[in-house]
């Protein structure tokens, strides 16, 4: 196929002038373009939006008309009669390919096909929407009879592992389109097109299939279309993941410091199929949150003495040698937070909460010389923590009647969507500053009812950017752009906070 290009944009629209206007848009910002004739509402619809585009100039771009019928996992209702004729009104139209889907050529005598089509070049694809086929040879050899341009398979993933093995066939072949389809492959299909296929999808607007990535992340976020060999792997395994800013943080770092990098969201279930692919994917450093941070240790070659000390892991670096490394960034994260605002040495400070985040701040503030006190709903998990970091539990009752330096929220109360509730109520509030570790929404319960009482508050933003320019440093030995990544962060929750919605 000619071109370059990288990411295909995909156009979808049950209208035509939705289609018109995505395809504005895919025409300024890839150099192929996939219009999905088969998302128009009906025949009337395709032609007027066909007659319309005949009547347009045609940038260099390569555009590839499909009208996918239902059999073969597309919308379009109507004949193979049909729908040929549609594929020929696209070509008289200005483009330049069609994608035809093995259901519908299994159906066509090759002749007519050439006589219909024969001006414009095929895509011969074929879709398995349930798992990836075993012989993936097989299912080749079979698109390639009747001789199309180029084929395309796309594969429902359920695995890194199985993506990695649609990708890998991809590259012992000529002119093909592999798509790993599914969440779990959603970050190998953007690497996808250093490891041999010819382009990723991305949708201007709709998704056509799942785990798409749109144009719109693809190039501004993960600036997809320069991704090459070279380009350095990084990323985030959770499970869930889709929520995580950290790729919203680390790429504005890569970018705004022009290296070839890459960070990419990794839905984990199963963290030996992720550390599987760690090798195959030339990934040299990843972050890690829930619920893998303390299930990764028994899998590192060597962990930071703090890190090891905490029991959780949120950066690995992938050394040379395939050597995993890890260490903790929370706990800087918190230190930076909290050293610039108070004197943390002989200070007091109470931790709400026992769990992974917990564990950090008590660390980081028994290490910078403060004393801790513990507060969690499990008065048994707050005394282990207390007793670790060589300071005392506190339950709940006695709080009004105590006085701290800080109080730290390491619990998930007051979190997007619970954003009405606190961890304390005001009169529990006897200190000078409120840190919650909580970043969705800024401003939270406890912070409002804090800073209504006239106490110095913090919001977990703070920590978020300083654990995450902390890992990035660690990856890249440069000293982070703190301002962009934090900019980039706030632009996005600031968005998120318009709209009303949570990525
Ligand atoms: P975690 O390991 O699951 O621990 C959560 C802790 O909160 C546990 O002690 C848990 O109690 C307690 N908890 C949960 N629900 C509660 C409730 N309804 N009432 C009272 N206590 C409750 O989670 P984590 O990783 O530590 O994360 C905790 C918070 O820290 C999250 O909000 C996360 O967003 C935040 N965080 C922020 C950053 C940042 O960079 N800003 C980084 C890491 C974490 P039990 O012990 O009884 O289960």
């Amino acid at each position: 196929m000619p071109g370059t290009g990288k990411i295909c944009a995909v156009v979808a629209s049950p209208h035509a002038e939705g289609m018109r206007q995505q395809l504005r848009t895919a025409f300024r910002s890839a150099k192929f373009v996939e219009m999905r004739l088969d998302w128009l509402a009906g025949d009337a619809e395709i032609d007027c939006f066909l007659k319309w585009l005949g009547a347009q100039k045609h940038p260099k771009t390569t555009v590839i008309a499909t009208c996918r019928r239902r059999e073969g996992g597309g919308k379009y209702r109507g004949s193979v009669a049909k729908q040929l004729a549609h594929l020929w009104n696209a070509l008289r139209a200005g483009c330049n390919w069609y994608d035809l889907e093995v259901e519908t050529t299994q159906k066509c005598p090759p002749e007519l096909l050439e006589v219909m089509l024969g001006e414009g070049r095929q895509l011969r694809s074929a879709h398995f929407f349930e798992h990836i086929p075993r012989d993936l040879k097989r299912v080749a050899a079979q698109l390639r009879l009747g001789k199309p341009d180029a084929i395309k398979i796309a594969a429902q993933c359920g695995s890194l592992a199985e993506s990695l093995r649609l990708l890998k066939f991809a590259a012992s072949q000529e002119d093909i389109v592999a798509i790993p389809m599914g969440e779990i492959a959603a970050p190998v299909r953007i690497l996808s097109v250093r490891m041999g296929t010819l382009f990723t999808y991305a949708p201007v607007e709709h998704a056509t299939a799942p785990g798409q990535t749109s144009l719109d992340e693809a190039k501004k976020l993960y600036r997809a279309d320069r991704i090459d060999r070279r380009t350095a792997v990084y990323g985030v395994i959770g499970d869930p993941i889709g929520h995580s800013l950290s790729p919203v943080l680390q790429n504005a770092g890569f970018a705004a410091r022009r290296m070839n990098a890459i960070y990419l969201p990794f839905l984990v279930h199963d963290l030996k199929d992720f550390l599987g692919a760690i090798g195959p994917l030339g990934i040299k450093g990843f972050s890690i949150t829930i619920p893998h941070k303390e299930r990764i240790l028994r899998h590192l070659d060597g962990c930071d003495p703090l890190a090891e000390k905490i029991g959780a892991v949120n950066t690995v670096v992938v050394r040379g040698n395939g050597q995993l490394y890890g260490y903790n960034t929370d706990y800087v994260g918190v230190l930076r937070t909290l050293q610039t605002r108070i004197p943390l040495q002989n200070s007091r400070v109470l931790i709400l909460g026992a769990g992974g985040a917990a564990r950090a701040v008590a660390f980081a503030l028994a290490e910078a010389g403060a004393s801790v006190c513990v507060s969690g709903r499990r008065i048994e998990r707050a005394r282990s923590l207390a007793r670790a970091a060589g300071g005392e539990a506190i339950a709940r009752k006695q709080l009004r009647g105590e006085f701290f330096d800080a109080i730290v929220n390491a619990t998930p109360v007051g979190m997007h969507p619970n954003v009405r509730q606190s961890p304390l109520d005001a009169n529990e509030l006897n200190c000078r500053l409120v840190f919650d570790t909580i970043y969705r929404p800024r401003e939270t319960r406890l912070l409002q009812l804090a800073a209504r009482r006239g106490i110095q508050t913090v919001s977990g933003l703070d920590m978020f950017v300083a654990q995450g320019t902390a890992q990035w440093e660690i990856w890249t030995g440069e000293r982070a752009p703190y301002d962009t990544m934090r900019r980039a962060v706030l632009r996005a929750l600031e968005q998120e906070e318009k709209s009303g919605t949570k990525r």
